[in-house]
């Protein structure tokens, strides 16, 4: 977190109406993210954050809400989070999901969490006590080089599989997420070898670049597998989806041989626009 610029806001509401498949709303504790993938899908809320600065070098941190309007969660899916990561290293100082989970226990709401941080860990206690939670990390690779040069600041692929193996065995329902696949360097199958044995289920979800990732990621590929460049102008450029395709049929006939329950997300839009 060098040089990552924090500043302390208040939000207008700390839950907003979601358009996420499968969720009824979302839960973003922090604006911006300090984990810095290079394919960060969420770096078009700059332009509604006030913020000049590179996305990545600041996290505005939601301490306060002026809401105050009770919702009725009952039967409702609540999402944590989609563009940031609610365990990000600065919430082991402000602890906002902590204090939101907190108040969700009672609410009657499914909550699902998606991650790429161990710190999640710290909250086995409140998981315990509700009755409909789902935790989910979002990985894509089991080759730890690879997800340092993508995901620089998110936690290592061991301490993702060693916490998603202590939730499992604590009794949460937990789900990996392989996702962004990046063609011909995300091995996906020893990923759900790894995994297999303390997740209930898995979801694919294919890479997709807009604005400033795509130039970043093509910058990446150029760089470090050269060999890749023009497939990856072809699939990403071009919008070639014969890739795609093909890879999800791979996909479907490898988790059916296995028994294994998987859906495959495949599309050309990122999941926020
Ligand atoms: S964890 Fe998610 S929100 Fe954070 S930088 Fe990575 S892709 Fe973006």
């Amino acid at each position: 977190m060098n040089n990552l610029k924090v500043k302390e806001i208040v939000a207008r509401s700390y839950i907003n109406p979601s358009k996420l498949p499968g969720s009824d709303y979302v839960i973003n504790p922090y604006v911006g993210c300090p984990h810095r993938c290079i394919y960060c899908y969420a770096e078009f809320m700059k332009r509604f954050s006030n913020h000049d600065e590179p996305w990545g070098t600041f996290t505005d941190v939601k301490i306060r809400s002026t809401s105050s309007r009770p919702l009725d969660l009952q039967e409702k899916n609540v999402f944590l989070s989609s563009v940031t990561d609610c365990y990000n290293p600065l919430e082991e100082k402000y602890g906002l999901t902590r204090k939101l989970l907190l108040q969700l226990r009672h609410s009657g709401a499914s909550v699902t969490i998606l991650t790429k941080s161990a710190l999640v860990l710290r909250d086995l206690d409140v998981f315990k006590q509700m009755s409909d939670i789902s935790v989910g990390f979002s990985m894509n690779t089991t080759d730890e080089e690879l997800r340092r040069e993508i995901e620089p600041c998110a936690a290592g692929v061991l301490d993702r599989l060693y916490a998603l193996k202590t939730l499992h065995e604590n009794g949460i329902r937990t789900w990996v997420h392989v996702s962004p696949i990046f063609p011909y360097l995300s091995d996906w199958k020893a990923l759900l070898e790894a995994a297999a044995g303390f997740t209930d289920s898995f979801s694919f979800e294919n890479l997709k670049l807009r604005s400033a990732a795509l130039p970043r990621v093509l910058l990446y590929i150029t760089r470090r597998h050269p060999q890749l460049r023009d497939i990856y102008e072809q699939i990403f450029r071009q919008n070639d989806m014969t890739y795609w395709r093909a890879l999800r049929k791979e996909i479907l006939a490898f988790c059916n041989e296995r028994k294994i329950a998987a859906a495959v997300h495949f599309s050309e839009k990122t999941p926020h626009e």
